[in-house]
């Protein structure tokens, strides 16, 4: 058994969907047993940050509920908190009915909702106190795209002041989006149109100062404060000046930062598109700061960004220009065991991998202790993690529906064998067997709510 704080041997019974009892339990009969000797017993992972049948450039991101949680699962992973998104002109509650409608009947993992903001319509502030009452308990909003999903200062303030008041959490995605559009417009008036430009128009202190100032608009109103996708030094030092001043600000980085730069958009040809994500890949400095500050905690957890363009379809929209490439990139099945690689280096043990990758998540998130944790009354969300399963990562072992992984090529150790949603196996022996629609909705408590709750389960329970 691993969890966020120990590591002991142990066996857990389940019931009913939930764990019963942990320690030397005996099998009641007609049980069904599964041995896990040599294994490690480790909470469903939790992926607070994907992009599921999200439409964009005249088309949809290309794994659906059906395929983006299948692969999920077959990763390890059994709990999503999906981005629903407001399209312009229409309610805030239209996007959530419509992302309920993306997943009813086909998920095989549970999910929650994020809301995305994209459109400050007169009301919204009323608007958006009401989502938690659906579960609904994150904000995001854009300080990038110029003209497509960027919000002002103002519109930030209104949210972040919003969200102190119906406690729930404003997540942005930190880039000072005017600064990125005057570099991407000069690159282009220079002749510079392959895919590397796509780094040299979002260097690192665009993300650092927005960073600094989504910080300092939260910080106005007394609001917490989530940063989506940290990948730099830079960005990470505006992190610790706000915590040295006691800012409620939290950060999440994702698994491509940790293993790519902004070289593996130079790849030969036309192939730098597929690591077209944004922020840009930055530098192995970059990357040993941000697996550092994984194990610190600074970084609270690893999350994957899924928003998959096939590299034969959408990205080739960008074939002659940077700025067109759809950003984005796949990961919601490779995640789990990439961040692994991190203990298998050295960088961190297995509780750190177990916080980084479930319990993190659950706690900031609000589903905590019924998420992220083995412990007796949570749900059965259980991951056989066996240590020693090593290969090599490639396309064709992939689950997910688009055409190429970032990770092509790339050794691993330590995979999930068996997976358990509230205690229905869905993949045995690395194989799904789960079936579309077992996946139910989870709501989710505010950053308060979920405050309270754990001070009053007290200290003991990780
Ligand atoms: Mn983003
Ligand atoms: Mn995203």
């Amino acid at each position: 058994m691993v969890t966020a704080a120990e590591t002991y041997p142990a066996s857990l019974l389940v019931a009913d969907g939930k764990i019963v009892e942990i320690g030397a339990v005996a099998s009641p009969a007609g049980a069904q047993e599964i041995d896990a000797a040599g294994c490690y017993l480790i909470p469903g992972g939790i992926d607070v940050h994907t992009h599921l049948d999200t439409p964009d450039f005249n088309a949809r991101t290309a794994d659906d509920y059906a395929t983006g949680t299948v692969a999920a699962a077959c990763g390890g992973t059994t709990t999503i908190i999906d981005f629903s998104r407001q399209e312009r002109g229409r309610s805030l509650g239209e996007a959530i009915d419509t992302w309920h409608e993306k997943a009813r009947g086909k998920s095989a993992i549970d999910y929650g909702f994020h809301i995305i903001v994209i459109d400050m319509y007169e009301g919204i502030e009323h608007d958006l106190r009401r989502l938690p009452e659906l579960g609904v308990t994150s904000f995001k909003l854009f300080m990038a795209y110029r003209g497509l999903s960027m919000v002002d200062d103002r519109a930030l303030l209104t949210a972040l002041d919003a969200a102190r008041e119906c406690d729930a959490l404003v997540m942005v995605h930190a880039e000072n989006g005017d600064a990125a559009d005057y570099l991407q417009k000069r690159l282009l008036s220079e002749g510079k149109r392959a895919p590397k430009y796509h780094a040299q128009s979002r260097p690192p202190r665009v993300e650092a100062e927005a960073t600094a100032r989504a910080i300092a608009l939260a910080e106005l109103v007394g609001a917490p404060l989530y940063v989506v996708h940290l990948t730099c030094r830079e960005a990470l030092d505006e992190l610790r000046r706000a915590r040295l001043r006691n800012a409620d600000v939290l950060a999440e980085t994702c698994t491509q930062y940790l293993y790519l730069t902004a070289a593996d958009l130079d790849r030969p040809g036309f192939e730098g598109a597929k690591y077209v994500f944004t922020p840009p890949a930055r530098s192995v400095e970059d990357q040993e700061a941000l697996w550092a500050a994984l194990n610190r905690g600074e970084l609270v957890t690893v999350s994957s960004d899924h928003a998959p363009w096939n590299y034969g379809g959408e990205k080739q929209l960008g074939r002659d220009n940077f700025t067109l490439i759809p950003n984005g990139a796949p990961g919601i099945e490779e995640r789990m065991t990439m961040v692994h690689g991190g203990v298998s280096a050295g960088r961190f043990d297995l509780n750190r991998f177990v916080d980084i990758t479930a319990t993190g998540p659950a706690k900031i998130f609000g589903l905590y202790p019924q998420k992220g944790c083995l412990a007796v009354g949570a749900d059965a969300d259980i991951v056989v993690w066996d240590p020693q399963a090593s290969g090599v990562i490639t396309q064709e072992r992939l689950h997910h529906a688009v055409d190429y992984t970032l990770y092509e090529g790339c050794e691993f150790r330590g995979a999930p064998r068996h997976v358990f949603l509230r205690g229905k196996q869905i993949v045995q022996n690395g194989r799904y067997i789960g079936e579309a629609g077992y996946g139910r909705y989870v709501k989710r408590r505010g950053p308060r709510a979920q405050r309270r709750l754990m001070a009053a389960l007290g200290p003991g329970r990780s």
